[in-house]
């Protein structure tokens, strides 16, 4: 039996602001129960939902020298869905009204959290073979085992991976209250370990100590490498390249499955997804207050308001858009102030044409995956993307920037070869992104069949866990043999 423990700062259900919790929340579920017990590790936020904090026991109590401090660590655990989680808690680092604040608490508190779960694994009656650490918030785990704690036998039988969900967020912050932080020796904080700019920077230490580093598709794995998408980190992710792995992200094919979705009302699959979407439009249309219109092109937008999601891309080109009388645009997330701003600016004078919904639900979230025609992801650079995915798995035609993940999924429609999941544009260019959209429409409205023949592709298309699984099961068995 091969033991696995993610570490990581999020997952669904228990908490989940991106993607990350969508992953390290579905993917432990996706290994074979005989050979794998892959169990997850997490922060006990003071904002997670009471009914998940009921749910937990607490197993262990100690204390961890972070620097000159000692910190509590509580220790709890739960089941959920057969995956085992355990859970570190201590209300002075995960009190507040989100999992994440300001940068400078952040580096602190998940220097904390690192070091607490490197500590748990001597507690736990379950030492894993590997710790397999997502992204910044549990990137000083590697640190701290191969430094700190690298004398000790019980960590040198631990092997350590570590993912990187989105390079952008990197754990940056000043050298000396991050050494004073974590307690790391003064000479990692040199360019060779975790120096990168003048400051300290914890993903960097994580790719120079880990075992493995992998992201989330091939696409990224290479742009990373290169001056243009490595956001400052393309050098020494050059260096690792041996060690580097591009692995696709799966989706949670029991959560997103048009058939038996509990937030929408009319289920569907690929025969019947024509009719079951429009009625499930009307729906939203009606709860939203847009004009009620089977015929109309929906087009949907869920997601972080940022530029890396190209933001700025549709600010330039909204009014424009919102212009034509045949399109009808739904849109939820929260973010930017001036996106949040932009989109209640141009909902309230075309409520015709717009619903903006800022904020996060879930539900709202599933309704407008099943209820759009085309849905809309123009990033400037995008991992893996989750949002195309599930667009795909629920007959929404995607319509993408050619980046990352994004363009390891969605496969541009080709009328010659009547190929192609969606629509997709190059350059990040505002009227690239505009001219995709007018062609989708285009098709949509005067090319019915072929419209209805790109949904099918793209609900037949897989991208459950199942590859993928086989990927990291094999990243773990080079690893248990190195
Ligand atoms: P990110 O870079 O934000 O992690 P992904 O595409 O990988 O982007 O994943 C985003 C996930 O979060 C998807 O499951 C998407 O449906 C969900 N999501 C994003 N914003 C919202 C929101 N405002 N309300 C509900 N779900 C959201």
């Amino acid at each position: 039996m091969k033991k696995i423990l993610f570490a990581a700062s999020e997952a669904v259900p228990f908490i989940k602001t991106g993607g990350l919790a969508d992953v390290v929340g579905s993917l432990p579920g996706y290994f074979d129960k005989d050979a794998y017990d892959v169990r997850v590790i997490l922060p006990k936020y003071a904002c997670m939902e009471e009914k998940w904090k009921d749910k937990l026991k607490l197993i262990a109590k100690f204390y961890v020298k972070l620097g000159w401090r000692q910190q509590y660590v509580g220790l709890y655990e739960t089941e959920y869905k057969g995956i085992h989680y355990y859970f570190v808690d201590n209300e002075f680092y995960f009190a507040g009204p989100s999992p994440y604040g300001p940068i400078h608490e952040d580096v602190e508190k998940f220097a904390y959290f690192s070091k607490a779960v490197v500590e748990s694994l001597q507690k736990l009656d379950f030492v894993p073979d590997i710790v397999h650490c997502h992204d910044w918030q549990a990137a000083l785990i590697p640190v701290y085992m191969e430094t700190l704690y690298g004398n000790i036998e019980f960590y040198q039988h631990i092997k350590t991976v570590f993912s990187i969900h989105n390079i952008l967020f990197q754990g940056r912050w000043r050298l000396n209250s991050v050494q004073d932080a974590t307690g790391l020796p003064e000479y990692l904080f040199t360019t060779k370990y975790l120096e990168a700019y003048g400051e300290s920077n914890y993903m960097k230490g994580a790719i120079v100590f880990a075992d493995a580093v992998t992201t989330v598709s091939k696409s990224y794995a290479m742009e990373i490498m290169t001056q243009e998408g490595g956001a400052g980190l393309d050098g020494v992710l050059r260096k690792y390249s041996y060690k580097l792995f591009g692995i696709m992200n799966g989706l949670d094919y029991d959560v997103f499955h048009p058939g038996k979705d509990t937030y929408i009302s009319y289920h569907y699959d690929k025969e019947n997804a024509v009719q079951q979407k429009a009625k499930q439009k009307a729906a939203l249309q009606k709860k939203l207050g847009l004009p009620v219109d089977e015929d109309v092109f929906l087009l949907g937008m869920i997601s972080r308001m940022s530029d890396q999601k190209g933001f700025d891309l549709v600010a330039c080109v909204l009014e424009e858009l919102l212009q034509r009388e045949n399109l009808q645009m739904v849109v939820l997330g929260s973010g930017e102030e001036r996106y949040q701003n932009m989109f209640r600016y141009f909902s309230y004078h075309n409520p015709q044409r717009l619903s903006a919904t800022i904020g996060y639900s879930e539900e709202l979230a599933h309704k407008i995956y099943a209820a759009c025609d085309g849905f809309l992801m123009p990033s400037l650079t995008e991992p893996c993307g989750l949002c195309q995915l599930i667009s795909l798995r629920y007959g929404t035609v995607p319509i993408v920037r050619e980046t990352g993940g994004l363009r390891d999924t969605v496969t541009p429609y080709n009328k010659y070869l009547d190929t192609g999941t969606g629509f997709s544009f190059a350059n990040y260019n505002a009227h690239e992104m505009k001219d995709a959209v007018l062609l989708a429409m285009d098709m949509f409205y005067h090319q019915k069949e072929e419209w209805e023949k790109l949904m099918a592709r793209g609900m037949e298309a897989d991208f459950s866990w199942k590859s993928s699984v086989a990927e990291y099961r094999e990243l773990y068995r080079m690893l248990s043999e190195s």
